[in-house]
């Protein structure tokens, strides 16, 4: 079972920001920006380009309202997309509000916020998804 597995499980604790029947978003623990934001499918597929067509095209559906309700919450110029999966096996997209190039640069160095900031960041995110 993957880190996000157990997260989406409930068996470790998340900042959840959105969630469907196939779909669980969440703060990324480490993030480059107030509201980076994780996509991952609650089915287990070990990387984003190897889920299939159909669920590859509905997660990218999926974090377009994400992202739409992260630009709503963290008001920016656009949200960043970026797939890695160098650390975590477990499909996953990165969404990241950005005011310039640099946001999305994953060598430097985290932000650092409280349990309480990282709490409220997802609470906005999650009710801006919830008022579309
Ligand atoms: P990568 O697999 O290279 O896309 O990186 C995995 C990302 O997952 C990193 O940005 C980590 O900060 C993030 N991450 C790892 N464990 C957790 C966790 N328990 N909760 C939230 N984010 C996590």
């Amino acid at each position: 079972m993957t880190i996000f597995s157990r997260i989406i499980a409930g068996e470790i604790p998340s900042y959840k920001c959105a969630e469907n029947d196939k779909f669980y978003a969440f703060l990324d623990i480490n993030p480059l920006a107030q509201g980076h934001t994780l996509v991952v499918p609650k089915q287990e597929v070990d990387y984003f380009f190897d889920l299939d067509d159909n669920d590859l095209a509905d997660m990218v559906v999926f974090a377009k309202k994400v992202a739409k309700a992260l630009r709503t919450a963290f008001p920016c110029r656009k949200v960043g997309m970026a797939v890695l999966g160098l650390e975590v096996n477990h499909a996953h997209i990165h969404l990241v509000p950005l005011q310039s190039e640099g946001d999305m640069d994953f060598r430097r160095a985290k932000l650092q916020l409280t349990p309480e900031q990282m709490q409220q960041t997802a609470d906005r995110i999650l009710a801006a998804y919830e008022a579309r």
